[in-house]
């Protein structure tokens, strides 16, 4: 559940057309849609090259978009150009993979156009304008000779005071919440170009006069972000616009980034009824739960206050601090075994996941997440970084196990490994495309990995007997049904937020009460609802939307219904909206 999740992409080769179509004829139609897809990706890096860069294609990596009304002129006119030529193509003599891939494009194209005409946060959004991050990749990601991307620095280094002069003409009563994060992570990047740099100069190979000049040019740089840093401190901003979106604006926004079948108001609604029904199975489960663990005590009659003294209790079933790592290691075999012996999905055995101790740069942060290659990079591993809690405090090593206690932690493999993210993976990889590893669908993505946390409950993962067990234990059920509710609450958080003129001190309410969360996650929780905006609701829509899509077709096919078969089918389409990979199951059902 973490940012590093998002970039699961897929290794492709455009080339391999024949294969990525292996066992469905390639129509003319096709042939060329292919070839088109090649030419629509290429133009895209030249629009976009701080993505490209992101995404393994180096080509522009000493360009930097200055963010002036020109380069707006030609990203406009690069959308509509390829929105017209998507009409060349009659969508339903495409292939299943192409139809997806054809949605992906032109949703892309529609929300890069709105962005710019309509949500305008170019306009309010000051920490839009941030070039450290892309910068930093230059210094760390080793894809090329250091030389040859301290050259490419040093030339993108010259495009700086332009990009930061073009900023400030940019901005118009900007937010105070975005304008704060503008100062802090404006003000964070600028070791980059200070320490990072120095280090990475230090090991080249380039004599004294080249690093001169890289060095000189950097402090150009540096004054340009201090500039626009003091700049936005003293902005005369008496009328700031509201962080929150708008219902009109985040409607949109909802349609372009989601890409669900339901609006944001039904996902809204599904939300809140989701959340009443977790409420009341948890009560249940705590009135079953309560003599075993709470003998003697009086529950309390206010059931969300016995639901949360009988979290506390079943979160102090704990792993040691140091057999922390070992115990999420040890937990992938069992989750293969029981997929396994349950038949819920085939697993490829011939790709095992790469289990891998957390590596320096992502030290401090514990937990598990996936790292998959870009798609350009062909020899890239996929792995399954696993932290420790080395050198951390005994109090902060034991609010973290509290959180992440033996129930949550299973979750937590099945979420991001097996049958989550990683499984997912292996299905994506199986027909490659450039466009779903770039514009892959994140609700669908993330709602694999949300279902996949309920489906392996549903059918007895965590129960007494092990790999044998029919039921899920009631221990587990709770704790499941608490990590629930996290995904489900951002969703009515962010909403209400940014629609419905939620106060902080409701959202707290909400988050605390309503959803257990301890005090310090929910006020992180409102910081980022305050500069972001639909992003939240990702998870629990993608997750709605399989699951009531695997009712649906439960209901249609009856007894014919096979749960393996419909994992395994629902995955083939690779990281697409679940609205279309519904429709083309349907279709085949009929
Ligand atoms: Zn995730």
């Amino acid at each position: 559940m973490n940012k590093i999740s998002r970039s699961i992409i897929v290794v492709f080769s455009l080339l391999q057309i024949n294969q990525a179509f292996a066992g469905n004829e390639l129509t003319e139609t096709d042939i060329k849609f292919s070839n088109y897809k090649e030419r629509f990706v290429k133009g895209l890096w030249k629009v976009y090259p701080a993505w490209a860069s992101s995404v393994g294609y180096h080509n522009y990596d000493n360009v930097l978009t200055v963010p002036d009304e020109k380069s707006r002129l030609i990203e406009t006119a690069f959308c509509m150009m390829h929105l017209d030529s998507l009409k060349n193509y009659n969508l339903s003599s495409l292939s299943d993979d192409n139809k997806t891939d054809y949605h992906l494009i032109e949703n892309q194209l529609k929300y890069a156009i709105w962005g710019i005409q309509e949500q305008k946060a170019y306009e309010w959004d000051p920490s839009g304008y941030n070039v450290s991050g892309n910068f930093a990749d230059m210094l760390t990601n080793d894809y090329d000779k250091l030389e040859a991307r301290l050259k490419h620095f040093y030339e993108k280094l010259a495009y700086v005071p332009t990009y930061y002069a073009e900023a400030k003409k940019n901005i118009k009563n900007p937010t105070k919440e975005h304008t704060a994060l503008a100062i802090e992570q404006n003000t964070g990047g600028i070791s980059v170009f200070e320490t990072d740099l120095q280090d990475a100069l230090k090991k080249s190979k380039l004599d004294a006069g080249e690093k001169a000049n890289i060095t000189a040019r950097a402090a150009t740089a540096v004054a340009a972000i201090k500039n626009y840093v003091e700049w936005l401190k003293n902005l005369d901003n008496t009328k700031p616009r509201s962080f929150r979106l708008g219902k009109e604006l985040y409607d949109k926004k909802f349609e372009f980034e989601i890409q669900s079948g339901y609006n944001a108001q039904q996902i809204y609604e599904k939300a809140v009824a989701h959340k009443a029904e977790l409420h009341e199975k948890m009560f249940e489960l705590t009135t079953k739960l309560w003599p075993k663990y709470c003998k003697g005590k009086v529950m309390p009659s206010e059931k969300l206050t016995a639901v949360k003294q009988m979290i506390e209790v079943l979160s102090k079933n704990q792993v040691k601090p140091d057999s922390f790592q070992s115990a999420i290691t040890k937990q992938l075999p069992q989750l293969t075994a029981f997929i396994k012996k349950k038949n819920l999905i085939y697993i490829d055995s011939t790709k095992p996941l790469v289990v891998r101790k957390e590596p320096a740069y992502m030290a401090g942060v514990a937990g598990a997440s996936i790292t998959s290659p870009g798609p350009y990079d062909k020899n890239g591993k996929t792995y399954y970084n696993v932290g420790s809690l080395q050198g951390w405090s005994a109090e902060r090593a034991e609010s973290y196990l509290r959180e992440y206690n033996q129930y949550i932690l299973q979750i937590l493999n099945i979420h991001e490994a097996i049958p989550g993210h990683y499984t997912q993976l292996v299905y994506a990889n199986q027909s490659p495309s450039i466009i779903k590893a770039i514009l892959g669908n994140n609700a669908m993505i993330e709602g694999w990995a949300v279902y996949a946390e309920r489906m392996m409950i549903e059918n007895g993962y965590g129960g007494y007997n092990g790999m044998f067990s029919t039921e899920s234990s009631p221990e587990m059920w709770l704790m499941y049904y608490k990590w629930n509710l996290r995904s489900t609450c951002n969703t009515i958080l962010d909403y209400s937020v940014h629609t419905k003129n939620m106060e902080q001190k409701e959202a707290m309410e909400l988050l605390v009460k309503e959803a257990f969360q301890q005090t310090a996650e929910a006020e992180g929780k409102w910081k980022r609802v305050s500069v972001s905006q639909v992003q939240l609701c990702c998870y629990f829509t993608g997750y709605t939307e399989i699951y009531d899509f695997r009712q649906e077709l439960k209901n249609k096919m009856q007894e014919k219904f096979n749960l393996k078969a419909f994992h395994e089918q629902f995955l083939s389409y690779g990281s697409a909206p679940v609205k279309y990979i519904r429709e083309m199951m349907l279709q085949q059902v009929k």
